[in-house]
């Protein structure tokens, strides 16, 4: 395992909600960090098949253009009852004609596809979100950490906390979906904790035991 050496790293996503979440979780470290979005970089295509070959195809873009060590997130919403869908698709399921990004529509296309299978009881909606955080380095290193977060889908959603699918997921063991959350609560890890939430949170509690401590 390598660690992270420098303290100046670039978050390599152009997805604002990402970014917020992992600005909150790197803040504590004293990292000085851009963005992929804030440095124009070009979001590279995500073609492939799991989270962990788009997390290292985002890390290791961001790492060459900017020849620094360059964190990713590949993440996605995995529908037990629809054989795991949307899984490394849920951005895309979210798309629209003119290239934008509808939520509402993607969280209303989940509900469509459980209801065709007969799916309401919460036990037949489980569900869970993956993370896959990559750390790349300009040389083409990589380190890989996952995180996992199980819970239900609600219908209807609730909350208009967080981004993309939150008000959809409830996580196991809560009444409230991440759109009901505070970010601080969604992530429920800060650093010396035993335990994190989110996917995010628990995939970055890997990554600061991996790359930053010891
Ligand atoms: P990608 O990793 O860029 O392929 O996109 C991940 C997709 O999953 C996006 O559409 C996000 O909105 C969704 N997603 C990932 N993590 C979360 C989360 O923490 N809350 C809500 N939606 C999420």
């Amino acid at each position: 395992m390598r660690k992270l050496e420098t303290r100046t790293i670039v978050v390599a996503s152009h997805n604002a909600g990402k970014i917020r979440e992992i600005a909150d979780l790197i803040g504590p470290f004293g990292f000085s960090a851009k963005s992929a979005a804030e440095l124009n970089f070009v979001e590279p295509d995500e073609t492939g098949t799991t989270f962990e070959e788009n997390a290292a195809i985002k890390a290791l873009a961001s790492a060459k253009a900017s020849g620094l060590p360059a964190l990713s997130d590949d993440s996605g919403l995995v529908v037990d009852a629809l054989d795991g869908a949307p899984g490394v698709y849920t951005a895309n399921w979210a798309e629209t004609e003119d290239g934008t990004r509808d939520f509402a529509m993607a969280m209303q296309k989940v509900e469509t596809a459980l209801a065709e299978k007969g799916a309401v009881t919460p036990a037949e909606r489980t569900a869970r979100f993956v993370s896959v955080l990559c750390l790349a380095w300009p040389d083409g290193h990589t380190e890989m950490f996952r995180g996992e977060v199980e819970g239900t889908i609600a219908w209807p959603p609730r909350g208009t906390a967080g981004f993309g699918y939150d008000p959809l997921f409830q996580p196991e063991g809560f009444d409230t979906t991440f759109g009901e959350m505070s970010a601080d609560e969604k992530h429920g890890w800060k650093p010396g904790d035993d335990h994190a939430l989110s996917h995010r949170a628990r995939a970055f509690k890997i990554f600061v035991e991996t790359c930053l401590e010891g």
